[in-house]
This record gives structure tokens, C-alpha cells and sequence, in this order.
């Protein structure tokens, strides 16, 4: 029987998740409940809808002639590895399709069959403190460490990701612990806030807590990514 994915939606010809020109596929459901998200329509893991491996390869397939050399698909969410067997399922029959694949997770399932299957993954590690992770996130660091020293171990390429949070993650300390962390990455991003996502929390059905939280400024960002790439 062919495997099934519930997912929350695609976009077509994305060019923020992974290099070049991506479609980006969101797969429904996540055990987090970072204070920043801006997908909390995805935590749900019963809602959006379902779709074969197959229709979603194909429907991926018909962009293919603006992927280029860089491009191809990526898989976020919600928290892809929640449905890792689908997920490594649907980069396996992307790679046969000459397509290339990035997996974008915070790691909070541990999931080697699908992080072997990527080309590429994005890891988002939302703090480096064990207790402010559990804070932000209300769910332990474990498994994303689990899946940073997988990806190390196993010399798979990976990038790294952090949202900065002005008063949460925007020490210099923090981000220096980040960069320690990070070994093997081929790229740190730090992405600031911003509350975009604001009114999915209403719809469901979940108090939003960052609601007098402003985006960090230019300057600090500006200091953060000196630290990073001094
Ligand atoms: S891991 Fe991503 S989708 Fe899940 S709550 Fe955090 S930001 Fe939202």
C-alpha cells in the first residue's frame, strides 16, 4: 500500500528554506510549542489533509526546470520527523527523480531513516540551555542534540538555524555556545523574530505570549553574526 502524509500545505518556488528556488512541502503536526512559531496552524497532528508519496513526487516534479543545480524540495512543517517514515519514504522517491532533497526539523524525534535520506538537513536548535530550550520550546533538548551528533558522526551535511528572541536567545554567549555546538555545520543562520504567525495561534486555539515582543534590531543582529563569523 502506498505510504500517506498529512500535510498542512505546499509552496511553490520558495527561496527562504534551503538554497535556490525550493517547492516546500509542510507536514502537519509538531510536539513543540516554541513561543514564536509562526505555523501554529501545523501542531495539530489530525488536521490538514492527506496525500500519497506519489501525487506529492510528482506535483514536485512539475517544477523541476526552475530547481536549477541548487534548488529541489524541502520538507518542513509542523516537524516532519513526526511522519519520518513518510518523510524518508518521499526524499527516497525525490532523489530517483533526480530531485534534490532538504529536510528541515528541530529534531524533536530522533529519526536516523530520514535524516540519512536527505541531502541536505536544516536543524533548528532553538537554545543552547537545556532548561531555556525546555522555556521556549515546552518540550526537552534531548533528541535535537541526539540528531546534531548524528549528523556530526555521520559527516551528513547540515546547516544550522536559530530564531533570535530579544531577552531569550540574543546573548552573545548564547550564540557563541551555538557556534561551539555547531561543528560540521556548513552554514549558521540566525533568523530574527517576527509575529507573523500571530493570529494562527487564535485559530488554534492556543494563547499567544509574545505579544508585546518586538524583533531585534539591526544592530543586534549585526553583533550576533560578527560573534558567529569572527
Ligand atoms: S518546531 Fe517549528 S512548527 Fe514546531 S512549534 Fe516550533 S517553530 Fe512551530
Amino acid at each position: 500500500m502506498s505510504e500517506k502524509i498529512r500535510i498542512h500545505s505546499i509552496e511553490t518556488l520558495g527561496a527562504l528554506d534551503g538554497p535556490g528556488l525550493r517547492t516546500v512541502i509542510f507536514f502537519q503536526g509538531c510536539p513543540m510549542r516554541c513561543a514564536y512559531c509562526h505555523n501554529a496552524d501545523t501542531f495539530d497532528p489530525c488536521g490538514g489533509r492527506e496525500e500519497s508519496i506519489e501525487s506529492l513526487a510528482e506535483f514536485c516534479g512539475r517544477y523541476g526546470n526552475y530547481y536549477g543545480k541548487k534548488g529541489g524540495v524541502t520538507l518542513s512543517g509542523g516537524e516532519p520527523l513526526m511522519q519520518h517514515r513518510g518523510a524518508a519514504a518521499l526524499m527516497r522517491l525525490l532523489k530517483q527523480k533526480g530531485i534534490n532533497t532538504a529536510l528541515d526539523t528541530a529534531g524533536s524525534i530522533f529519526a536516523p531513516d530520514a535524516l540519512d535520506a536527505a541531502e541536505l538537513v536544516i536543524l533548528d536548535i532553538k537554545h543552547t540551555d537545556k532548561d531555556a530550550f525546555m522555556s521556549l520550546t515546552g518540550y526537552p533538548m534531548d533528541n535535537t542534540l541526539k540528531t546534531l551528533e548524528y549528523l556530526q558522526k555521520n559527516k551528513r551535511r547540515f546547516w544550522v538555524r536559530q530564531v533570535i528572541l530579544s531577552g531569550v536567545t540574543d546573548g552573545l554567549p548564547q550564540v557563541r555556545k551555538l557556534k561551539e555546538l555547531a561543528v560540521g555545520a556548513e552554514k549558521i543562520e540566525l533568523l530574527p523574530f517576527h509575529k507573523m504567525g500571530e493570529n494562527k495561534w487564535k485559530t488554534a486555539g492556543v494563547e499567544y505570549t509574545l505579544k508585546d515582543a518586538v524583533p531585534p534590531s539591526v544592530e543586534t543582529m549585526r553583533a550576533l553574526n560578527a560573534e558567529l563569523n569572527g
